[in-house]
């Protein structure tokens, strides 16, 4: 069976987008065994849209599009599919009901372009959008199988995963069993060249690594003739990348890492208390994704000031005097002191100099404590910038880069701190930093404290 990917947006013809639902979906479909030998990119236009769909009917058995399903004048995909195809669109009252039901809920304006999202070619149906409100269309005529996907990335993947996989896999006579590893704390080409010897040995199941923020996936996929045959080629593929790979893994399939350290402090039954200057509140609002964590996260402190640091934490003026805000001193007694005025057996801590964002302003009003500028030049500059040189409070006064970054963890009684050099922009930096605090914790726990 061969299917082939139809994209459709002017934006993406200008360049003005990247194409990653292409590169997503050609990725799925060879995890699933599909072949697929083209791709095309149109624009929101009827005729050339149509001449697409015609050389992709003529060679492939599924031809899967994205965009143009949203109520706009110039979304045009599932009017001209259906035109294509020979189908009548008819409005699905139920649908169109729910769509008004959900809009007027939101307080948004009903409007009457918005009916075009109910409209069902006959003989077609709809794929539910789990994110947004255009629904997808599968329709079929003659053999061929017309798969309509919305545009925004976020709606188009939940939709492949849910709707779409189990509609292609019905239609081939394979069974798959897939698992995702998700690793962190190693880079993709370091996961890649531990797993050296079991990748290069594999062809069914298939290992596909998927980078991701800050961490890396391993998708293992067997397909045989039963589920169950598959499952079983690919767990023992499973079991050697555990045996490599080992406490790098911190969860499976849609299991995310905030969940996997709060499940740890959850069995642990420990509490956790966070001070962040850098990440400025980053870690606790990945933490509070997962329901139930309020069982084991009681607060979390932004600390950004010194003073902060100081009089919130109980850091010693003489620390952040001698050593600087951004020290593994400093990270330290954050860590512990955090623990300690929250009364949690945890405290995690990040002080770190995440450098210039792209619209900040560039000096000491919005990066004092974290500045690689030494505090007597901060308050020179903040001086005639106007800023009180009472708020600077940097006495950071060693040349530290943009990019360094500390850790401190208090549990069971003892508190480490460790270093980091991270690159890239502010919000890169800041996001490195969240996610490897959250992983230092996580080994940490899983190493018995
Ligand atoms: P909407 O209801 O938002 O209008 P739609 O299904 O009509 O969705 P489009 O209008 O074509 O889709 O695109 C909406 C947005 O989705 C684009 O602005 C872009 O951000 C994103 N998008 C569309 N196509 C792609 C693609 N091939 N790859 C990545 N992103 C895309
Ligand atoms: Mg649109």
């Amino acid at each position: 069976m061969t299917a082939e990917i139809l994209s459709v947006g002017t934006e993406l013809l200008l360049g003005d987008i990247i194409n990653t639902n292409a590169a997503f979906i050609a990725r799925e479909l060879k995890q699933l065994g599909i072949s697929a030998y083209f791709q095309t990119v149109v624009g929101d236009n009827k005729e050339r849209l149509i001449a697409a769909l015609n050389s992709a009917a003529a060679r492939s058995d599924i031809i899967i599009t994205t965009g143009g399903l949203g109520p706009t004048a110039d979304d045009i995909t599932k009017e001209t599919a259906a035109e294509f195809l020979g189908l009548e669109l008819t409005l699905d009252e139920n649908l169109w009901n729910g769509i008004r039901e959900g809009m007027l809920k939101r307080g948004r304006p009903v409007t009457e372009n918005n009916k075009k999202q109910a409209l069902l070619p006959n003989s077609g149906r709809f794929l539910h959008n789990a994110n947004g409100t255009a629904p997808g269309v599968i329709m079929e005529k003659n053999g061929k199988t017309v798969i309509l996907l919305p545009g925004p990335p976020f709606e188009m993947e939940a939709m492949f995963k849910n709707e779409v996989i189990p509609i292609i896999i019905q239609k081939t006579d394979t069974r798959f069993y897939s698992k995702t590893l998700r690793i962190c704390g190693i880079g993709e080409s370091q996961a890649e060249d531990m797993l050296k010897d079991v990748i290069e040995t594999q062809t069914n199941p298939t290992i596909a690594p998927y980078a991701k923020s800050f961490e890396v996936h391993f998708r293992v996929t067997a397909a045989s003739a039963d589920a169950e045959a598959a499952r079983k080629l690919a767990q023992p593929v499973i079991d050697k990348i555990y045996a490599v790979l080992g406490e790098n893994i911190y969860g499976e399939d849609e299991t995310t890492l905030e969940e996997a350290v709060i499940s740890l402090l959850l069995k642990k039954k420990l509490t956790l208390a966070c001070a962040e200057s850098c990440t400025g509140g980053l870690i606790a609002s990945r933490l509070v994704n997962v329901s139930g964590v309020s069982a084991v996260f009681m607060e979390g402190i932004v600390s950004y000031s010194n003073e902060s640091k100081v009089t919130r934490l109980g850091v010693s003026p003489e620390t952040i005097e001698k050593y600087g805000a951004v020290s593994k001193q400093t990270a330290l007694e954050m860590a512990a002191g955090a623990a300690r005025v929250l009364n949690c057996g945890v405290g995690l801590s990040v002080t770190g100099i995440a450098g210039a964002g792209a619209t900040g302003l560039s000096v000491a009003a919005t990066d004092a404590a974290e500045s690689n500028i030494a505090g007597a030049d901060i308050a020179k500059t903040a001086g005639r910038r106007g800023v009180p040189e009472s708020d600077i409070c940097a006495e950071d006064k060693a040349d530290k880069q943009t990019g360094l970054v500390f850790i401190g963890i208090f549990v069971g009684g003892h508190v480490t701190a460790e270093e980091f050099h991270f690159t890239g922009s502010r919000n890169r930096i800041r996001g490195q930093s969240a996610q490897t605090a959250l992983d230092l914790l996580r080994r940490k726990l899983l190493n018995g404290n």
